[in-house]
This record gives C-alpha cells, sequence and structure tokens, in this order.
C-alpha cells in the first residue's frame, strides 16, 4: 500500500515525506503569498491547490501571506477578493498574515547585516547601479560608496527611515561580491526610498524591502518549512539561503515548480489588468476572463478546478495546458449537480391544433437522471409553445430526426407531435410551426406504439419568462497570445461575447438562485448572472455540453 501511494507522489510531496520520515520536521508549514496587485488566476489556483493541498495530506498548516512590499501597487479591493477566491475554492489558511507587518523587523535584520558589515548605503543612481553590475560574462565594479564604516551605514541608513533623502537617491545594498557568478548576489539592493503611501501600514514608512529582502524573511519568521514558488525564482534561491544564514533565522528552505499556464489566454496579472483597465472586459470577474472570480461567475463548480489542477499536477517543466481540459472537468462535476431545465434561445412558435386553445396541463419532469435525490418539478403545457429554429427544416431530409412537414418528434417530457404545416410571414421568413399531437404519447403513460427518434425542448409561451443569455467563446483567437508577435491585444477574440436579449425559459427558472447552475437541455450549462435581477434575468453559458470550438477552428 505504501508503495502505490508513494508511486503518485509529486516530487515536492516526496522530499516532504522524506523529510518526515527522517525527523527533519514534525510538521511542515508552507504558504501561499500573492502580492496584492490583481485577482487571483487559475495559474494561482494550480499554486494554492499545491500549498493547501499538502498541508491537507501531511500534518502542518499553511498561510495565507499577502507579498505587499510594494506599495504603489497594491490595494485592499485585491486582498479582499483574494481571500473570497480561497475560500471559494474550499482551502482554510492557519494564519492571516502580511509581510507589511513585518516591515520593523525586516528593518532590524537589515540594521544587522550593516553592524556585520554585510550592507552599506549607496548613493549611487539606478543607472550606475546597473552598470556596476556587469554581466554575465564579465564581473562587476565596486561602487565608490561599498566601503563606507559601519557607523556611517547605520547613520545614513536610520535617515533613509526618516526621510531626510529623497526617493532614489539611496538604496541599502548587501556586500556580498561583485564577480559573482550569480548576477542576483553582486550587491543586491535590500531597501529603496519610495515616498508612497501604503495600503495598510499609510505613511509610517518610506523605505521598503525589495522581494529577495522580504520573501525570505517572511518566510522565516512565520517557520516556513517548504516554501514553494515557481521557476523563475531558482537565481533566487542563492540570497534566500545567504540571507538565512547571515541574519542567523530560521532555515526555511525554497523549492520550486513550473508555471502553470492554459491556452487561448493570459496569465499575467498586468496583462489581465490591462484588459480591463482597457475596457476589453467588463472587469475582472468578466466571465471570459480566467481569473477565479471570472470561473465563479461563469459558474464553474470549485471542485472542477481543484480537479483540474491535481490532474494537471506539478513539474519541472513549464507547459500550456488544453483549455479543454478544465472544461472537461466542468461537465463533469455539472452532469452530477445541475437540474435539467428547458430554454429555448432562438424562438420559433409552433401551435398544436388539436390541443384546446386556453386550456394547460402540468407535466412533471425529473431534474437530473443523474441524480435520484434531483426529484421532479412541474412544466406547464399548452398548445402555443417555443421551440428552438434550428429544430425546424422546410424540406424533410434524410437522417433528420428533428421537425420537417410530416415528421414526428417528442416534445422532451410531453407528447408526440407530427408536423402538419408551417407558415411564412410577408417577408417570407419563418413564422409558424403547425402540429399535431398525439394525446396516447404523454411521457410516462406512452400507448401510443408510436416510436420516434429524435425529442426537441420547448416552452409553454403563455407561461414562459424571458432571459437575457451570454453565450462566451474563447478571449484570445490564439493559443499562446503572449508569445505571439507584438501585442497580445492584437489577438482578442472580437467575438467572445454573444447576446440572446430576449430567450425564453420556462417558469421554474424565474426563481433561480445567483450562482445556481442549470443544464439548459441540448443547449450546455448556464448560471445565473450576478447582474440578474426580478425584472431582466440573465444567464451566462458556463460551457457547451461539448466541445466544437475544434469543429469551429476547422481541427
Ligand atoms: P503574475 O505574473 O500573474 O503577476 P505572480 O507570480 O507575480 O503572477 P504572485 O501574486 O506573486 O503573482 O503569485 C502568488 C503565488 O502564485 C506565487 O507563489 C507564484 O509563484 C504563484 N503563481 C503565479 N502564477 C502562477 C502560475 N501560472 N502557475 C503556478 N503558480 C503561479
Ligand atoms: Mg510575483
Amino acid at each position: 500500500m505504501m508503495d502505490s501511494a508513494a508511486e503518485s507522489l509529486n516530487f515536492i510531496e516526496e522530499i516532504i515525506e522524506n523529510d518526515l520520515k527522517t525527523g527533519k520536521y514534525k510538521q511542515i508549514v508552507t504558504r501561499f503569498p500573492p502580492e496584492p496587485n490583481g485577482y487571483l488566476h487559475i495559474g494561482h489556483a494550480s499554486s494554492i491547490c499545491l500549498n493547501f493541498g499538502l498541508t491537507k495530506k501531511f500534518p502542518g498548516y499553511t498561510n495565507l501571506r499577502f507579498d505587499d512590499t510594494n506599495p504603489s501597487t497594491e490595494e485592499t479591493e485585491y486582498v479582499d477578493s483574494i481571500k473570497e477566491d480561497i475560500q471559494w475554492l474550499g482551502f482554510e489558511w492557519k494564519n492571516e498574515l502580511y509581510a507589511s507587518d513585518y516591515f520593523s523587523q525586516l528593518y532590524d535584520f537589515a540594521v544587522s547585516l550593516i553592524k556585520k558589515g554585510l550592507a552599506y548605503v549607496d548613493d549611487s543612481t539606478s543607472e550606475e547601479i546597473a552598470k556596476q553590475k556587469g554581466t554575465p560574462t564579465s564581473t562587476g565594479t565596486n561602487s565608490i560608496y561599498r566601503d563606507r564604516t559601519i557607523e556611517k551605514n547605520l547613520d545614513l541608513f536610520s535617515r533613509m527611515k526618516n526621510g531626510e533623502f529623497p526617493d532614489g537617491s539611496k538604496t541599502l545594498r548587501a556586500k556580498i561580491d561583485m564577480a559573482h557568478t550569480n548576477m542576483l548576489m553582486r550587491d543586491p539592493i535590500l531597501y529603496r526610498i519610495k515616498k508612497a503611501h501604503h495600503h495598510r501600514t499609510s505613511d509610517t514608512w518610506c523605505i521598503y524591502p525589495m522581494y529577495d529582502f522580504a520573501h525570505g524573511q517572511s518566510d522565516s519568521i512565520e517557520h516556513i518549512t517548504h516554501s514553494i514558488c515557481t521557476m523563475e525564482f531558482i537565481p533566487h534561491r542563492e540570497f534566500y539561503d545567504w540571507a538565512i544564514e547571515k541574519l542567523e533565522i530560521y532555515p526555511s528552505q525554497q523549492y520550486e515548480f513550473a508555471r502553470r499556464n492554459v491556452n487561448y489566454t493570459i496569465t499575467s496579472k498586468r496583462k489581465l489588468l490591462q484588459l480591463v483597465q482597457e475596457k476589453h472586459v467588463e472587469s475582472w470577474d468578466d466571465p471570459r476572463m480566467p481569473t477565479i472570480s471570472g470561473m465563479r461567475r461563469r459558474g464553474y463548480p470549485p471542485a472542477a478546478i481543484r480537479n483540474f489542477c491535481d490532474r494537471i499536477g506539478i513539474g519541472k517543466r513549464e507547459n500550456i495546458v488544453d483549455i479543454g481540459l478544465l472544461e472537461f472537468f466542468v461537465r463533469e462535476e455539472l452532469n452530477k449537480s445541475a437540474a435539467r431545465v428547458m430554454a429555448v434561445l432562438d424562438p420559433i412558435q409552433l401551435t398544436i391544433t388539436n390541443y384546446p386553445d386556453g386550456s394547460s396541463e402540468n407535466l412533471s419532469i425529473e431534474n437530473n437522471p443523474e441524480d435520484e435525490a434531483g426529484g421532479h418539478r412541474e412544466v406547464p403545457f399548452s398548445n402555443k409553445l417555443w421551440i428552438e429554429r434550428e429544430d425546424f427544416k422546410e424540406e424533410m431530409e434524410k437522417k433528420w430526426f428533428r421537425l420537417a412537414p410530416g415528421a414526428m418528434v417528442r416534445l422532451k417530457g410531453a407528447y408526440i407531435i407530427k408536423c402538419t404545416d408551417f407558415k411564412k410571414n410577408d417577408q417570407g421568413e419563418l413564422s409558424e410551426i403547425i402540429c399535431e399531437y398525439i394525446p396516447e404519447s404523454k411521457s410516462g403513460s406512452d400507448v401510443s406504439g408510436i416510436h420516434v427518434k429524435g425529442t426537441i425542448h420547448w416552452v409553454s409561451q403563455i407561461h414562459a419568462a424571458s432571459a437575457e443569455i451570454r453565450l462566451y467563446d474563447r478571449l484570445f483567437k490564439v493559443e499562446n497570445p503572449a508569445a505571439e508577435e507584438g501585442d497580445f491585444l492584437e489577438y482578442i477574440n472580437s467575438h467572445s461575447l454573444q447576446i440572446i436579449s430576449k430567450a425564453y425559459i420556462e417558469p421554474s427558472l424565474s426563481i433561480a438562485q445567483l450562482g445556481q447552475t442549470f443544464q439548459f437541455i441540448r443547449k450546455g450549462y448556464f448560471v445565473l448572472d450576478r447582474n440578474s435581477c426580478s425584472d431582466k434575468l440573465i444567464f451566462n453559458r458556463t460551457v457547451t455540453l461539448k466541445d466544437n470550438w475544434a469543429k469551429v477552428q476547422g481541427k
């Protein structure tokens, strides 16, 4: 049993299992460390499922830590959305923490490095510092301020903190080695002056630690055992370890895994922000966005996102995952849970001539054949219905099992009907389909002996409610817009939103709840949108029943 469990472990789980076995740790502590400068996206979901998943599997806990060391891009709106998204995904953090809570501790850490002769205040401009860095193939040069005395450095650093110097005039740098093979070890900047308002510490500070002098130190303060980040931080690991060693603080360890991206979309907060700001989408939670809030509004169940992240797993090679796989998990969840209902998106009138005008009956229809506890609902039937225009052809064709003159179909949950005629308006457009029904063919008590191949959905005209329906498609026309030549905005799919302003829906849907997902039979899965109100119902299409994108693309 142990063996088969071990086989399914990913490489980080293997490391952890070993660390627990050897007694290196009794429990593990992980963290999810978002920078609150945007909404979380599907890539973050992968990191969330990994970090929180590890402490579900192994003893320990996960912190939520906001990496809020950059005052100019961070906002409380983002903090709130991040918390909501993690909870919605189904995870609980042990502590809600902020790197900014550690500002005075980080300041003390910097002072202790100065005292050890391991940091100095540099008056070089950013251009000069860049020049001093050298290149990967040539060594750098020392700053002329590198050999300032410890006393001088302590004095200047405290005056930086007191706001005596303008932005950009001084930095605090680690004193390591300007000839180091790792460029990030060539006297990296630890602190910069930035007289900016911070979303939590307000104007208390005018110097802010750089990411590299905040992240590892925050991990250490929280006694994070396994600090998991993405591959681009591999070169940062050396400084991460250096600082922990020199500061003699808790030895957190960094591990890297490859970013997970999804095709036909973008997973960069900066670019997603641009889509919002330039109004290419309605908002961060536009249902076309790859954000967690967008997927929630689109009707994706959290379990589908978790299953998707588990399936794609983690690895060391960056890859782009097919969005079709995510949609597969969405369908899998919704198939189990969504009530089947009827909605007509492109309505045409159908009249049953032998059903008494003005009378109606309630038919009892099963909500979800996949769910025994799903129950039944009443759906009113009458002689005037709406059906889909595409379910009718003016002339019978081979293998056409829907309506055409002389053809018979079953109306879902109701009767078999036979088309006797159709009408056109003055413009020559189809305006009405005329049918007769077979009274003995009622669903559940059919004694007609007639077998038909097609079943179509319908709603009763006098009972129907109307709704706006929003159909979504890929946000981008190409698989990897970020990798294309030129601006990624050029690759936006201009047909990604189609609005049907008036569809007819069965009356049971008029009391749909926000976030409730339905299968509109034969049409896909739909969810009530947050902008819906009793005067105007709005449904978003979550996903079609089957993938027809590949077909459209001619693949
Ligand atoms: P972005 O480039 O979108 O701004 P980021 O890495 O700067 O992403 P953070 O807020 O720093 O965003 O990310 C929080 C955590 O999520 C980090 O540990 C980061 O490595 C991880 N993460 C971000 N994007 C992905 C992704 N595409 N796949 C896996 N993990 C990711
Ligand atoms: Mg980041």
